[in-house]
């Protein structure tokens, strides 16, 4: 595996492989999840590419940045390991030098969900995105179910820009009591690691509701609410119940749904969701 950190190089090294390229992006301390999304790139390409990088401009100014969980020496032997044939790990001096001003910013689905909680992030996870697709110049790029509106806010910009690749996503990887996977399960102590499991168990309760006929976008969302309300260690962010493409929420649920929450377990938040008709997570 070559290990690259600067951007020339990683264009020549890109330019000298022949073949398709799968482009995974990260922000590192990686886990199953990552993993399954280098398993998909490796299936239908000759060469797959990770990049690694704590991007700054999609953390809010009181957000977690500078306590992200960073393990480099683990993540190398990670992607060693699986056989992923380059890692990218760009520095923030060169993604950013100084004069830098200019932004990728899609409207609209940005509004909703993580974007109103979030305001600013997806314009740093578009912008960063647009910047490594331009240098790595994948054919493929994947991205994760567990993180549905972004998946969705990058096949826009894809579509919008025209620009010349396709997203894939893989489904959500989760532990064995359900919890979905995710690099910000490490600030979790052991009550709150319990304690988090309670999103997995709101969102299979509503999947269970919706098919046994409850079609009530409201009575679903209210159900899920108690169980949240009555785990002492969850505030509960938000509950949403909308459709797949628009995230407009939805009253009767009549077309694809897709269920997202955001909740925080003691200081840590974490987000999950589910496609209603589909089977439940674990
Ligand atoms: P991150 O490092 O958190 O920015 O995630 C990098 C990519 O991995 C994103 O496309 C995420 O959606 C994806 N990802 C994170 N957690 C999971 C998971 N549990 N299952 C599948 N994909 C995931």
């Amino acid at each position: 595996m070559k290990i690259i950190r600067s951007l020339s190089e990683m264009k020549a090294a890109r330019a000298a492989a022949g073949g398709s390229v799968g482009f995974v992006p990260t922000m590192g301390c990686l886990h199953k999840g990552h993993m399954s999304l280098v398993e998909l790139s490796k299936k239908n390409n000759t060469a797959t590419i990770v990049s690694i990088f704590v991007n700054p401009t999609q953390f809010g100014p009181r957000e977690d940045f500078a306590k992200y969980p960073r393990n480099e020496t683990r993540d190398i032997a990670m992607m060693e390991n699986v056989g992923v044939n380059i890692a990218f790990l760009p520095q923030a001096e060169e993604i950013y030098p100084d004069g830098f001003d200019t932004w990728v910013e899609v409207k609209g689905i940005t509004d909703k969900l993580e974007g109103a909680a979030r305001l600013g992030h997806f314009r740093g996870v578009t912008t960063v995105c647009s910047k490594l697709f331009n240098i790595v110049q994948p054919d493929r790029a994947y991205f994760g179910q567990k993180d549905a509106q972004q998946v969705l806010v990058i096949k826009k910009m894809v579509s919008d820009l025209n620009l010349n690749l396709e997203i894939i996503t893989g489904q959500t990887q989760r532990e064995p009591d359900g919890l979905a996977m995710s690099s910000r399960n490490m600030y979790l102590n052991q009550a709150e690691r319990r304690a988090a499991s309670v999103l997995c168990k709101a969102l299979e309760k509503a999947a269970a509701l919706y098919l046994s006929g409850e079609h009530h976008a409201e009575r679903l969302k209210k159900v899920m609410a108690e169980l949240i309300v009555a785990e002492p260690l969850a505030n509960m962010e938000y509950i949403s119940i909308a459709n797949t493409s628009s995230l407009h929420e939805l009253e009767l649920i009549d077309s694809p749904a897709l269920v997202s929450l955001a909740v925080r377990i003691g200081r840590t938040r974490l987000i999950d969701n589910i496609l209603l008709a589909q089977p439940a997570c674990v």
